[in-house]
């Protein structure tokens, strides 16, 4: 046999294998462009955070100032060393609930739609994170402190009905300390970094680490109609770190 002739000869037919890749590769390529960005357009929709309530029951929860803030309790109100802290500057603002409403043990409740980010059970310091997505695609993290019988798991879908914990009861504060008879309770920016709690050195650095969650409570994006292909194009967010977030 002539060899020269053998290369013509495996060019009879496609391989076996060739036409379900094709197929697969089309079902793929339609996913893509007709499929997916439309259900992750609903989903970024249904998941964007537009209104915020208090994180404990006032009873008027759209009203900020239906909590109580106990002295020094305000944010970036300057802390002196305390136990195993360094002095820092308040990250978050202490609330309380009026008496007749609640109190030590009472409910806490996420301040808006989101999903949990982390947990930390680490006894008086115990700490549920929620991360949410604005509508101009920020995403901001709400940190719920002195917390107990956390009732969220990471990955899980919430909204302001939501119970994620309880503030400690009255033994655990003989235990711990009447110092921790509130929610502390803070908004971390684009980023959850939690050594950030205690380890902002300036107020210039909580301000850039951290929103005043009542003046965010007022002032939040709200209207902007969410585009998340603009949010990946800008880098704002990236495609993976959506998909997380919303699916
Ligand atoms: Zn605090």
């Amino acid at each position: 046999m002539d060899p020269l002739m053998q290369p013509l000869e495996t060019k009879k037919g496609f391989p076996f294998f060739v036409l379900p890749i094709a197929i697969i590769a089309l079902v793929i390529f339609a996913l893509k462009i007709f499929f997916l960005p439309p259900l992750i357009t609903k989903k970024v929709e249904a998941f964007v955070t537009k209104e915020w309530l208090t994180p404990l029951d006032t009873g008027k929860r759209k009203d900020w100032n239906s909590l109580l803030v106990p002295r020094k309790g305000r944010f970036l109100e300057e802390r002196p060393a305390y136990s195993h802290l360094e002095a820092h500057f308040h990250t978050g603002i202490d609330i309380q609930n009026r008496r007749h409403r609640g109190g030590p043990g009472e409910p806490v409740y996420a301040a808006a739609k989101g999903k949990v980010y982390d947990v930390k059970v680490q006894g008086e310091g115990t700490r549920v994170t929620v991360l949410h997505l604005l509508p101009n695609g920020e995403l901001v993290y709400t940190s719920y402190i002195h917390v107990a019988d956390v009732r969220v798991k990471k990955g899980m879908k919430v909204n302001p009905s939501t119970v994620i914990a309880r503030r400690l009861n009255r033994e655990e504060l003989k235990k711990y300390g009447q110092i921790y008879n509130h929610l502390h309770f803070q908004i971390h920016k684009s980023q959850f970094v939690p050594q950030d709690t205690i380890l902002s050195k300036s107020r210039e650095q909580v301000k850039e680490r951290f929103y005043d969650p009542k003046e965010f409570f007022y002032h939040h994006p709200a209207d902007s109609v969410p585009d998340w292909r603009q949010w990946v194009k800008e880098g704002k967010i990236s495609l993976w770190k959506l998909f997380w977030t919303v699916f």
